[in-house]
């Protein structure tokens, strides 16, 4: 058996479930292969596809790509023709697919939720576009629930394409009545899942519902449902069955619903896991604002551990930082800091600090959307009587006033909190402690 490397593609990729739902698969399948994120800024994916696909054999595609990769490949399956979007791509053939429709139907199937009668779909995205047209295509009678124009526009190309009638409503409008609600939006989803796109009175009457969000496992929405009776679907099973499908496609793998089913659960355990527990917190600010020194008090008060980036940057590349900038520039740091920024991001319980200038990229605050961020506000004039000695430091010269201003929006934007800074150590730990 050889090693063989796949990955999913995708701009900002720091909370995906892909690389363990896959490695399942490809344990259950007895095959050794690498799954491995790959992110591609937005003004390069053209220029590095090509390279890129060469290196795997097989490659996942995700947000925002999935309608940018179709040019590049040499051709398409017929649901991914019919869906305008790729998913899943066979390196050997070029041939882009789409497994998302698959996924969907099989979750109904081993939820028990028949696809029929009066189907009400929650949104117009690229998720509720394929639910409405399979339940359209399935001969049902069906809704779109939409809160702009958009979910006009989307009924208008069902039945132009299907030659069906679409009826379209505004949220407040859904009084209940459904053999079947399916969920297409992120309203619910971790961290508001205090939230539900429908109250509970607007599913009287109604027979089942498939909630495609599948963090948390049971939704405000799904439970609303149990409490009606209703059959209740969630979108784990979607997820791991619409992977599956890629392997099916690659090496011609094949899965009985007993082992997806053992995937699904492990997935959902995972999911818990990760999501559950403190969380981590992540201080930023500009050199000298006492990220280092507040953070080792702040882990050791509270029992987590400590994590630099710039540490855990240095440690990696065997270099000083200053000696990274001279060897592969600022862009070449930047993209060590981000990968090592998505490594710390998947601590839990950890209290990390960030280099001055990594809050600045918003693919770092992405990464670091499941912790608590909190900028810690010092004056310019504490900075620079911290730190004005320092040599050592990159960038702290007369341009510092100048880099100062324009980095504190950006750090107030990256932040859930901002904290007064200007005092000693404890007074600081104790205004982020009366803050958690
Ligand atoms: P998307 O393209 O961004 O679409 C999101 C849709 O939700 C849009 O129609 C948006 O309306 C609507 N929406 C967002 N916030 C809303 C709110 N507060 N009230 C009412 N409508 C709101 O996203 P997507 O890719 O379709 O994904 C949607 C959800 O499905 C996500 O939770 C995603 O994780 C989940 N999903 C699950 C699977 C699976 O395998 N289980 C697969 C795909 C997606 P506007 O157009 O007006 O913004």
């Amino acid at each position: 058996m050889s090693r063989s490397s796949f990955a999913l593609i995708g701009e900002h990729l720091a909370h995906s479930m892909s690389p363990f739902i896959h490695k399942q698969l490809f344990k259950l399948s007895g095959r050794e292969a690498d799954y491995r994120l790959i992110e591609i800024e937005s003004d390069k994916l053209e220029s590095e596809f090509d390279l890129t696909a060469s290196q795997l054999k097989g490659f996942n595609v995700t947000i925002p790509y999935k309608q940018r990769v179709i040019p590049l490949l040499k051709g398409l399956s017929g649901d991914a023709e019919f869906y305008g979007a790729v998913n899943c791509v066979d390196v050997k053939s070029g041939i882009g697919h789409n497994t998302d429709a698959y996924g969907f139907l099989k979750a109904l199937e081993v939820s028990g939720i028949e696809l029929s009668g009066k189907v009400l779909v929650l949104g117009n995205g690229g998720a509720a576009r394929t639910v409405a047209f399979e339940a359209a295509r399935a001969g049902c009678e069906v809704t779109i629930a939409s809160r702009s124009d958009k979910g006009g526009l989307l009924g208008k190309e069902i039945a132009r394409r299907l030659g069906c009638e679409m009826e379209v409503l505004r949220f407040s409008d859904i009084k209940g009545g459904y053999d079947l609600v399916v969920n297409a939006t992120p309203v619910g989803m971790y961290p508001n899942v205090s939230a539900s796109p429908l109250e509970y009175e607007q599913l009287e009457g109604c027979r089942a519902l498939f909630d495609l969000i599948y963090n948390p496992c049971q939704t405000k929405l799904m439970r609303y449902a149990l409490r009606r009776g209703m059959k209740v679907g969630g979108g784990m099973p979607m997820l791991v069955w619409q992977a599956a499908r890629s392997h099916e496609i690659w090496y011609s793998a094949e899965f009985k619903p007993a082992d997806i089913e053992g995937i699904v659960e492990l997935a959902d355990a995972e999911m818990a896991a990760q999501f559950s527990g403190p969380r981590s917190i992540v201080l930023c600010g500009f050199m000298g604002c006492g990220k280092s020194s507040v953070g080792k008090a702040l882990a050791a008060k509270l029992g987590m551990e400590f994590v630099d980036t710039d540490a855990l940057i240095v440690e990696r590349e065997g270099k000083a930082i200053s000696e990274i900038f001279a060897s592969v520039g600022e862009e070449g740091f930047r993209q060590i800091e981000h990968e090592v920024c998505v490594e710390a991001a998947a601590l839990k319980n950890a209290v990390i600090a960030v280099g001055g200038g990594a809050m600045t990229y918003e693919r770092n605050v992405k990464a670091f959307e499941g912790c608590t961020r909190i900028f810690l506000d010092a004056a310019f004039d504490t900075v620079k009587a911290r730190i004005g000695a320092d040599k050592s430091r990159p960038l702290f010269d007369e341009g510092a006033v100048k880099l100062y201003n324009s980095r504190l929006p950006l750090y107030k934007r990256a932040s859930d909190h901002t904290v007064d800074a200007n005092g000693g150590i404890e007074e600081t730990l104790e205004r982020i402690l009366d803050l958690l």
